[in-house]
């Protein structure tokens, strides 16, 4: 139950709905009573056993003054009128109080809207904003389809979890404790013995309860890896079909559709179990009432018309239970969901910012790596690395793919931490600076171009607040990226579809290059991006990125060889360490495995 105590911790901002809604159910609560109860006056002038009242009694406020004022007007009418028109007025008091406790439940409902629907909305809200500052060594490819589960698929089951269980834990225990208090008054014998009934069948739904948790969590565990293998298949769909392996990745997802699906048969047959034995075990108690009672009547110790509304208003007590019931039930499978939201929000934010951060606005003079090492697991990735890059210099990393360059540049802007070592700007360690400055210090071009769906102009200035366009026309020519956006239907607001797809490859590069440029970072990581493109096309890039790296200190992941001969110092690694460094000339001159993999290039 914790779990669920703590999704209702979120409700807290609403209390004065769940107060009003809580005010007007009770108001609901009375009027139906009332209109329940008048089946009594109703089968007694039916019957003609009605105790005619003449004598006009003392008014006081008392349940019991009350009902006598009632017969002693009852009386009059029937006296006066006759017995039909004392039906009457009882059929209109009926529909009156019906028409205002069907009011107040609307209202109730009314009110109780915003608190639902907002506790969801704040649990999105806050799962994305913990979405966006755990690290990147959180999201593996299984992780993100988890992730995207429990923001959309939990989130809404605790949604659906909570709106019925809401409204029923605000209205059902008043709904009961009104019409026991009720019952009790008319007869507490027959009250008691309810009284001990229900428990009972209260713990034979509690043990189908706690079954039904379990078989849920599974349930959303399997709809998790389904998503999972949706997002990974859609991502990388054009070699599923290059290769043939759709009938390969539809059985995966079928063999885990299938899993969801059994849990989900055996999963709704328990919750569906909830309504008819819940209803099986209240005609029980109904029957045990049905039989002692009538027996008091026909003892003449309960008037029949009493009896009978004695029954009306216990009927009405089983719909509250069963409600109350499914919604346990429903609360139960709830909770699975939300300890997975919880999981989320309470994961390790791995990089965080120390609480003394000293702030860092610029770069003078040097980046150190002092003997860094790191692992992503166990294995070490990178070891003992050594370096020093004076300000405005260009080091280059190549090496086979694998030897750690991309986690070598992934460590400056702390998207991971060193295992043991240091990476130091202006003597600083990296961990001691500001995350915000730190980062503003750099700039990324990536080996794929991230865009987002949205203009052109706002994926250059995206990250930037309050730059002019002139600027981002500006950087866009830097980048050699105007001319082309110029020639688009749209210019600047053209939008760039999902991931920019509408746009060819280079000149997405371009756009990305024309961001870094109008960032204008004292260091830049190029994850050199052209290897995918043609030459033009690569040509073009190339052209933009020796614009962006002038006068700037950069760290260059080398793909091709050609483009890096003008480095100050070239970092030969593999696996993890540094193999040879030098420049071009110094490293050819030296006949080892730089050389060699240029000479594979030349081919
Ligand atoms: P490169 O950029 O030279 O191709 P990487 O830095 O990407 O090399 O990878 C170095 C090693 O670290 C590889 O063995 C790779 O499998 C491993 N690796 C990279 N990213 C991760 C990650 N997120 N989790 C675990 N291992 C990783």
């Amino acid at each position: 139950m914790k779990s669920y105590y703590r999704i209702l911790r979120y409700l807290r901002p609403f209390s004065l709905n769940l107060v009003s809604s809580v005010f007007f159910n009770i108001l609901a609560a009375l009027f139906s009573l009332f209109s329940f109860l008048m089946v009594v006056p109703f089968l007694e002038i039916l019957f003609g056993t009605t105790d005619l009242v003449m004598e006009r009694p003392e008014v006081s406020v008392s349940v019991n003054s009350l009902v006598k004022l009632f017969n002693y007007q009852i009386s009059q009418l029937i006296v006066n009128e006759g017995p039909t028109a004392a039906l009457i007025l009882i059929c209109l008091l009926v529909l009156g109080t019906s028409l205002f406790k069907n009011l107040f439940r609307y209202l109730s409902l009314y009110v109780m809207s915003p608190a639902r629907h907002g506790v969801t909305r704040n649990i999105r809200n806050e799962l994305f904003r913990k979405v966006l500052a755990l690290p990147l060594s959180y999201f593996s490819e299984e992780r993100k389809g988890n992730t995207i589960t429990r923001a959309s698929s939990d989130v809404q089951e605790v949604e659906i979890s909570m709106l019925n269980t809401l409204e029923v834990i605000f209205k059902e225990p008043i709904t009961i404790l009104f019409y026991l208090i009720t019952l009790f008054i008319i007869n507490p014998f027959l009250t008691l013995l309810i009284l001990i009934l229900l428990p009972v069948t209260g713990l034979v739904i509690g043990r189908i309860g706690r079954k039904l948790k379990m078989a849920a969590a599974k349930g959303q565990a399997w709809l998790s890896s389904l998503l999972s293998t949706l997002e990974e298949s859609l991502g990388g769909l054009r070699i599923v079909k290059a290769f043939g392996a759709e009938d390969k990745m539809a059985h995966r997802f079928e063999r885990e559709n299938e899993a969801y699906f059994k849990i989900n048969v055996g999963l709704y047959r328990r919750r569906d179990l909830s309504s008819p034995l819940t209803e099986f075990l209240s005609t029980i108690v109904i029957v045990t009432v049905l039989y002692l009672g009538s027996t008091s009547v026909l003892d003449g110790e309960i008037e029949p018309g009493v009896f009978i509304g004695y029954l009306v208003v216990f009927s009405q007590l089983i719909n509250p239970s069963k409600t109350f019931s499914k919604a346990y039930y429903q609360i139960q499978k709830g909770i699975a969901s939300s300890k997975r939201i919880e999981e989320l929000l309470d994961a390790d934010i791995a990089i965080r910012e120390k609480p003394n951060a000293k702030p860092l606005k610029d770069f003078n003079q040097e980046i150190v790596y002092d003997d860094v090492s790191f692992a992503y697991d166990k294995e070490p990735v990178l070891q003992d690395i050594k370096l020093t890059i004076p300000k405005g210099r260009m080091v280059a990393l190549v090496g086979p793919s694998g030897s750690g360059k991309s986690t070598f540049a992934d460590l400056l802007p702390r998207f991971y931490d060193v295992t043991s070592g240091s990476i130091r700007i202006d003597g600083h360690d990296v961990r001691d600076l500001k995350i915000a400055d730190l980062r503003n210090l750099l700039g990324i071009v990536s080996q794929e171009a991230i865009l987002f769906n949205d203009t052109i102009y706002n994926n250059i200035a995206f990250g930037k607040r309050n730059v002019g366009r002139n600027e981002v026309i500006e950087a866009a020519k830097i980048a050699n990226a105007h001319d082309f956006i110029m020639r688009m239907e749209k210019g600047y607001d053209t939008m760039v579809g999902e991931r920019g797809n509408r746009l060819s490859g280079g000149e997405r590069q371009r756009i990305t290059i024309a961001r870094a440029v109008l960032k204008n970072p004292s260091i830049l990581i190029l994850d050199e991006a052209t290897s995918s493109l043609d030459s033009h096309a690569e040509k073009l890039v190339q052209e933009a990125l020796f614009k962006l790296m002038q006068n700037r200190t950069s760290i260059v992941i080398a793909h091709r060889l050609s483009t890096i001969q003008f480095a100050d110092e070239i970092l030969v690694m593999r696996d993890g360490k540094i193999l040879e460094r030098g420049n071009h000339i110094g490293l050819m001159s030296k006949n080892g495995f730089y050389k060699e993999l240029v000479s594979m290039q030349a081919f």
